[in-house]
């Protein structure tokens, strides 16, 4: 951490999402351009909630593809500007059926599927420093964010873990069924990713994953008994459903489920029709919304949490 200056809240976001935090921050703000060995980022800081916080975007500059997300600079820069604390939030594609299109996912562990683990210790004058991966996302703060979201209106989904893919095309159905049996709830590009940098940095991180896409067929991978008796739904009421947030209609007997994984992946563009897929970019927004305003207040609660006792605390690299 950076002498000399209070410890901020970190928040990791969507361009949208940091410039509305920024609409809700207090007094002045300010643009730093943080010089990290691994490029410049924009951080945003300011006060929300009388608390100090520091944005950063996820795209910075332009967009960019999952594996060329500058993840590094981004934590290394937030690091620098006092961030003990980070909220990062993203998209996911859920393969639990608990876990509907617009809810939030809030994972306690990861599994890596990316092939590639960035890492601030690549040897030579930096050394090599085996990071203590237990319990990956913070407990106290994903406890916090939770509570606060839950009280925002949103469905939150906690616990569970999530599977990390390279991107940038999503997984296939088959890949969905493979990472649905080792026990993955929800898919994301960077999870794993942004919670290996923040450890080694000895950041505590909770993430926050908006539920874009969701397996509707659960019985395109799931062995185990059949659904029950009854008329199965048609894809639109599953979404209807969906983006109204109510039950989804009894599933299905499997002898008129068809071609298994037929219907697999659904969601803002998995093939709804016109009617759905306006009603789902309008809870989508509204989730974001009220994402924000839980990021919002979070940056207050997490700043006056005790230390935390359960994350390990990394030394950080050499110049950090
Ligand atoms: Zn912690």
């Amino acid at each position: 951490m950076v002498e000399g200056r209070a410890l901020a809240v970190g928040v990791i976001g969507s361009q949208a999402g940091i410039d509305r935090l920024k609409g809700r921050a207090e007094g002045k703000v300010r643009l730093e351009a943080v010089r990290t060995p691994y490029g410049s980022v924009d951080v945003l800081r300011g006060l929300v909630g009388g608390a100090p916080f520091a944005g950063v975007a996820k795209a910075i500059a332009a967009p960019a593809p999952p594996h060329r997300m500058p993840h590094r600079a981004t934590y290394w820069a937030l690091k620098k500007s006092g961030c003990a604390r980070v909220l990062t939030t993203s998209v996911v594609t859920s393969l639990d059926e608990r876990l509907r299109l617009g809810d939030l996912f809030v994972p306690h562990d990861f599994l890596d599927f990316t092939g590639w683990s960035p890492t601030y210790f690549e040897g030579g004058p930096e050394g090599v420093h085996n990071a203590e991966m237990d319990a990956p996302f913070c407990r106290g703060l994903s406890r916090e964010l939770v509570s606060l979201a839950r009280s925002f209106g949103l469905r939150v989904l906690e616990e569970g873990t999530v599977a990390t893919v390279p991107g940038p095309q999503h997984p296939s159905a088959a890949e969905c069924a493979r990472l649905a049996q080792a026990g993955a709830r929800a898919v994301s590009f960077s999870a794993a990713a942004e919670a290996k940098l923040a450890r080694e940095l000895g950041i505590c991180l909770v993430a926050a994953g908006v539920t874009v896409r969701g397996a509707l067929d659960e019985k395109a991978w799931r062995p185990g008994p059949e659904a029950g008796e009854g008329k199965e739904p048609s894809q639109a009421e599953l979404l209807r459903a969906f983006a109204e947030g109510r039950e989804p209609p009894p599933r299905a007997e499997a002898a008129s489920a068809g071609p298994r994984g037929r219907r697999h992946m659904q969601g803002e563009k998995g093939g709804a029709r016109p009617r759905e897929a306006e009603a789902l970019k309008a809870k989508l927004k509204d989730v974001d919304l009220r994402l924000e305003e839980a990021a919002a207040a979070f940056v207050p609660q997490a700043a006056a949490m005790a230390p935390c006792r359960n994350c390990p605390k990394g030394e950080g690299p050499h110049g950090l």
